[in-house]
């Protein structure tokens, strides 16, 4: 019977586990952290968004695009509901093909794993944080704080950087990199934005309806609809955590917003100009009334450089034209994301060109395999990257317990 170690009890790592054991190996999985699927039970704000109906290849990146396209056409969105209602997770699709597990918890994603672990056969080794993984004749030598252990094949399934606090670590390029690996540059991703415009702070805890483009240098860089949260830092929301990949990929970005996408900018300068005349002693401060929220309408009167106290009777067609403008497109310059401990994946990671998309064995050190956001694949905002732990996850514990392989 083949031996297989998986390394880290992560999403990924579980998956892996999962399909080796049906396939008849011996399965040993390692994790540093007190219990298996830390991350996962924190993932969407505890609901855990565990695929989205979409999950296609554009929605990941990386330096070799076409890579995750056969671990996602071997397990799919539809694969993924299958192999849960398998294991008795009930799930329910939004309209934006979001999938969270019925009972709107990620604990439950993790039970019903630890339970399918456990009836499969497969030994968890948690608080076991692996070392080393070294080459031996036939197989490998897996060091753990708790000894050595001799595996015929080994998982990398160690993760990212991404979200410290729940397991993130470096640990996972650190033992592909001893085995001849190498790594892409690692950087945030699907993370807040740091700006240091002086409107965020006093629209912090907004969360408003937007279109935003990211630009730089004059070029149009990705620009997507949805909410937008307004932080003492900067910006946050599902908008920003969408753009934040390509706001970080080149310095000196800027987020531009579009506050009021029911209308156009003339349409917009009509309506300001239509309340001059319907309530001439209002305060310019409440000029976007009904609009906008009041707080977004002040922000945008004094971006604007105008008096708030003024009376709205007094607005110019020229000024009218500049407030339209600015709630048009409200720019926000980027100083940077707020960090890798916030980010909710590491963008970059193990070359993937070192690895064969069919099996997700190296192609340096065959035996070993790796799967999850340990590699260079990181997906969108939506449940991709979970849809990508799954898929990776399940094609290399296939492929691991194959007989033919290695
Ligand atoms: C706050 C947050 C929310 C998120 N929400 C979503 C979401 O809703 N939908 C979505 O699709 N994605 C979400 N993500 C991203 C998603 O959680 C990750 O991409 C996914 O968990 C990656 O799976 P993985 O198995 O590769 O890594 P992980 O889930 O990080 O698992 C790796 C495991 O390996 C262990 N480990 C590492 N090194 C060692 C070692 N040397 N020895 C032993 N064990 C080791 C770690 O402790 C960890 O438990 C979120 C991420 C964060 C941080």
């Amino acid at each position: 019977m083949l031996s297989i170690a998986v390394i880290g009890g992560g999403a990924a790592g579980m998956a892996a586990a999962l399909a080796a054991a049906s396939r008849g190996a011996a399965v040993s999985v390692f994790e540093r952290q007190a219990r298996v699927g830390r991350k996962l039970s924190v993932t969407g704000n505890g609901r855990c968004n565990l695929t989205n109906l979409h999950a296609s290849p554009e929605h990941y990146h990386g330096e070799e695009t076409g890579f995750p396209l056969p671990a996602l056409r071997r397990m799919d969105a539809a694969g993924t509901l299958e192999f849960f209602r398998g294991l008795g997770l009930l799930t329910a699709a939004e309209p934006d093909g979001r999938v969270y597990p019925l009972s709107n918890t990620a604990g439950s994603v993790v039970d019903v794993l630890r339970y399918a672990l456990e009836a499969a056969g497969v030994r968890v080794e948690t608080g076991c944080e692996v070392r080393s993984v070294q080459r031996e004749k036939g197989g490998f030598r897996i060091l753990t704080a708790a000894g050595p252990h001799p595996a015929d094949r080994a998982v990398v399934a160690c993760g990212g950087l991404a979200g410290e606090r729940f397991g993130g670590t470096d640990l996972g390029y650190r033992l592909l990199k001893g085995l001849g690996h190498s790594c892409t540059p690692l950087g945030q991703g699907l993370v807040q934005l740091r700006s240091d415009s002086p409107f965020c702070r006093s629209l912090k805890g907004i969360r408003a309806d937007a279109r935003a483009q990211v630009s730089a240098g004059g070029a149009l860089l990705e620009e997507a609809e949805g909410e937008v949260q307004f932080t003492e830092y900067g910006l946050s929301g599902p908008l920003i955590f969408e753009l934040s990949r390509s706001a970080l990929s080149v310095p000196g970005a800027a987020v531009t917003l579009d506050l009021v996408r029911a209308l156009s900018e003339e349409e917009l300068r009509e309506l300001l100009l239509a309340r001059s005349r319907s309530t001439p002693a209002l305060p310019l401060e409440d000029v976007f009334v009904g609009t906008v929220q009041n707080r977004i309408g002040r922000v945008l009167v004094r971006a604007c450089g105008l008096d708030l106290q003024r009376a709205v009777s007094s607005l110019t067609g020229a000024e009218a034209a500049l407030l339209a403008r600015k709630a048009k497109s409200f720019s926000f310059s980027v100083t940077g994301g707020m960090g890798m401990p916030n980010a909710q994946v590491t963008v970059g990671g193990v070359r993937t060109s070192e690895f064969d998309p069919e099996t997700l064995e190296s192609r340096l050190c065959p035996g070993l395999y790796a799967c999850g956001e340990v590699l260079d694949v990181d997906g969108d905002c939506g449940g991709y990257n979970l849809q990508w732990a799954w898929s990776s996850g399940a094609l290399a514990g296939a492929s691991a317990a194959e007989e033919g392989h290695a």
